[in-house]
């Protein structure tokens, strides 16, 4: 195996208040022809929306409205290739995401099923795409995923939660106007915002630790402290979570997460719990293996008063539980990450089922 990795990196970014109205001008090179389609996916949220307007549709461009109250799934994503080649006679020009990092996701897993044959629950995994994407462009409407920077699709499928991680995943362009996240509610953006923090604390407390993430990591940590524990005035703050995703994405691309993603997995996988408040319920129990991060977690959760919903997993079969922690002991580069090769012997099935009761 090669012992660095060769690490594919978004090639194009434009950033600035405002942004999104270059969009007509920086696709127009790669419209393939007039029967070429750019294909928008748009969260529903932005139905009627202003933004919706300014979305430079010419010949048969379609926006395609998708609700992100729940998880991209494998099966969505294959539906809307089978739309897109039955409606269409030749490929798309490119899929555009616009939305958080359900969105994001689901434009990066269609680019590439127009291209590969099969479901897209057969690509989960590392590196089982074989040809490159359609081209194709994210433009995030909220803060903290990393989902824009990243080299995976994360997919909820048959059998399981897992990313379409590939160097054809990344994408080739993203749009970050950080006008765009204005409307998001404050819960969600605390949520989504703090997926960003505990990238940043599980990255940087790591063993895979190295210069190129932590270099990353402290920026992005930085950003967040500043936007969660000081009072900037709201553009600015938006400016600041945005770029804290982008570094914070940087960061675990050559890293790993660690415990709150694998244990928020377990919750998403059973109970479809969201991503970014998913990682919040696990997190808050973690200070026995994240004490700084846990401690800053709960003063920012204070001061924005946030109340995380309690007792879900109260009424849960003991085969439920089970469920949740396979699924958590199933991503072992996280553990391996948190806490060394030897991982298996801090980490029982009794010690996640301790943790999942308290939540
Ligand atoms: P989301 O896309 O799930 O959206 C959360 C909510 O915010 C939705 O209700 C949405 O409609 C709303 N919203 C988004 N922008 C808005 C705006 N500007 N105004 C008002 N409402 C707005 O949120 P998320 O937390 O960004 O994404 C979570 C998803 O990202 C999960 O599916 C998770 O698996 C995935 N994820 C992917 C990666 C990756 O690297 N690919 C990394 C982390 C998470
Ligand atoms: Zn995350």
């Amino acid at each position: 195996m090669t012992k660095y990795r060769n690490f594919p990196m978004v090639p194009r970014v434009v950033f600035g208040q405002g942004c999104f109205e270059q969009l007509g001008e920086i696709l127009m090179p790669k419209r393939k022809n007039s029967e070429a389609p750019f294909i928008f996916l748009v969260d529903d949220v932005f139905e009627g929306h202003e933004i919706t307007k300014r979305i430079p549709l010419i010949f048969n461009d379609q926006i395609i409205f998708i609700s992100a109250d729940e998880e991209p799934k494998t099966h969505q994503v294959d539906a809307l290739v089978s739309q897109i080649k039955n409606g269409y006679t030749e490929l798309p020009s490119g899929i555009i995401g616009i939305g958080g990092g359900t969105l994001l996701d689901l434009a990066k897993a269609l680019a590439l099923m127009l291209t590969n044959p099969g479901s897209s629950s057969e690509y989960q995994g590392w590196d089982l795409v074989k040809k490159p994407a359609i081209y194709h462009v994210g433009i995030p409407t909220i803060s903290g995923t990393g989902a824009e920077v990243s080299r995976t699709t994360v997919l909820l499928g048959p059998e399981k939660k897992l990313g379409i991680n590939s160097d054809f995943t990344p994408f080739d362009q993203v749009v970050l106007d950080p006008d765009l996240t204005h409307g998001v509610p404050k819960e969600q953006w605390f949520y989504t915002g703090m997926d960003c923090y505990i990238h940043c604390v599980e990255s940087l407390n790591g063993t895979f630790l190295n210069a190129f993430s932590q270099s990353y990591g402290e920026k992005a940590l930085e950003l967040c402290k500043e936007v969660y524990l000081d009072s900037l005035e709201a553009a600015e703050s938006r400016d600041k979570l945005m770029m804290a995703s982008w570094h914070g994405g940087m960061s675990i691309a050559y890293s790993q997460v660690g415990v709150a993603h694998a244990m928020s997995y377990g919750l998403s996988y059973l109970l479809g719990v969201r991503h970014g408040i998913g990682n919040c319920l696990v997190f808050q129990y973690l200070e026995e293996f994240y004490p700084e991060g846990v401690a800053l977690f709960h003063e920012m959760k204070e001061k924005h008063q946030i109340e995380l919903p309690k007792g879900i997993c109260a009424g849960l079969s003991d085969q439920d539980f089970d469920t949740m922690i396979t699924v958590a002991l199933s991503l072992e580069p996280l553990w391996e990450n948190a806490l060394g090769k030897e991982w298996r012997k801090t980490i029982t099935p009794q010690k996640l089922r301790s943790i999942y009761e308290k939540i």
